[in-house]
């Protein structure tokens, strides 16, 4: 009896892991359809929430970089995502599992060309490539999935929608601020320097938009994006010292011809 209880709990422990795209296990209690659902459910509250920009420009411009980006995905994943941008000054950006992504036009204050633009959405699909909200809300709650669902799809804002929506990478919409590990940051750093390099921009800029975010740090009141992605001395250095894998990738690009022209 011993013996068979003992295999159903490895049985479980082998199927609740996973590998990251850099390697790294993971602890993974939730199948990706069901993270996907949790992700659109989530993003549905928000639209619900924020007001979208209406400036044909930035609207233009935004999903330019991110499809650029997006195209650099293997197989049809860069296909069929939902790119909008919020009017919100706050600078913030977010991407969830189900194929979205959520930019407010006040982080085009810190990412201010196409290439810091690219960095930042690089960064965000690299959450959801790694599954990062997955492992954060196998930690991070005890409820199953149809628990999680159905928390974000009630109408009120119950705590348990807000733990949820944030876990899952976008709690800025209700000012909850629940970082990603470092471990998790930098694996994402890592995901979105190529993502952006393979696309034809220039993966230099990666450095200087946190140096843009630092600066912007040095107001009276921090940006949200800031408490939960540190524009640290350690991040800018990690990404420096990538750019000699990376580079290569940029210049192949480039001389392939992938030569995004985003504008305003
Ligand atoms: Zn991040």
């Amino acid at each position: 009896m011993r013996k068979i209880l003992l295999i159903t709990l490895v049985a479980a422990l082998l199927a609740a892991c996973a590998t990251s795209p850099t390697g790294r296990r993971q602890l993974m209690m939730f199948p990706e359809n069901e993270l996907n659902q949790m992700g659109i459910a989530a993003y549905e509250e928000i639209k619900q929430k924020q007001p979208l920009s209406k400036d044909a420009a930035v609207n233009g411009y935004v999903a330019c970089v991110a499809q650029a980006v997006l195209s650099q995905l293997p197989g049809d994943e860069g296909q069929g995502w939902e790119i909008n941008v919020f009017q919100d000054d706050s600078p913030n950006a977010f991407a969830l599992p189900g194929k979205k992504i959520g930019i407010h036009t006040g982080i085009l204050k810190a990412a201010v060309n196409q290439d810091q633009l690219a960095a930042v959405i690089g960064h965000e699909i690299g959450h959801v490539q790694a599954r990062h909200s997955g492992e954060r809300l196998s930690v991070q709650t005890t409820a199953g999935a149809a628990g999680v669902l159905a928390a974000i799809l009630v109408g009120s804002d119950s705590p348990e929608k807000q733990l949820a929506i944030a876990a899952l990478g976008a709690g800025a919409t209700y000012g909850i601020i629940l970082p990603f590990s470092r471990t998790q940051e930098s694996e994402s750093d890592t995901i979105g320097l190529r993502l952006m390099a393979q696309a034809g921009f220039d993966p230099e800029e990666s450095v200087r938009l946190w140096q843009n975010m630092a600066s912007l740090n040095e107001g009276a009141a921090p940006p949200e994006f800031l408490s939960t992605h540190p524009a640290s001395e350690t991040r800018m250095r990690r990404l420096s010292e990538q750019m000699a894998d990376v580079m290569p990738l940029y210049e192949q690009a480039r001389a392939r011809g992938i030569r995004p022209n985003c504008k305003r």
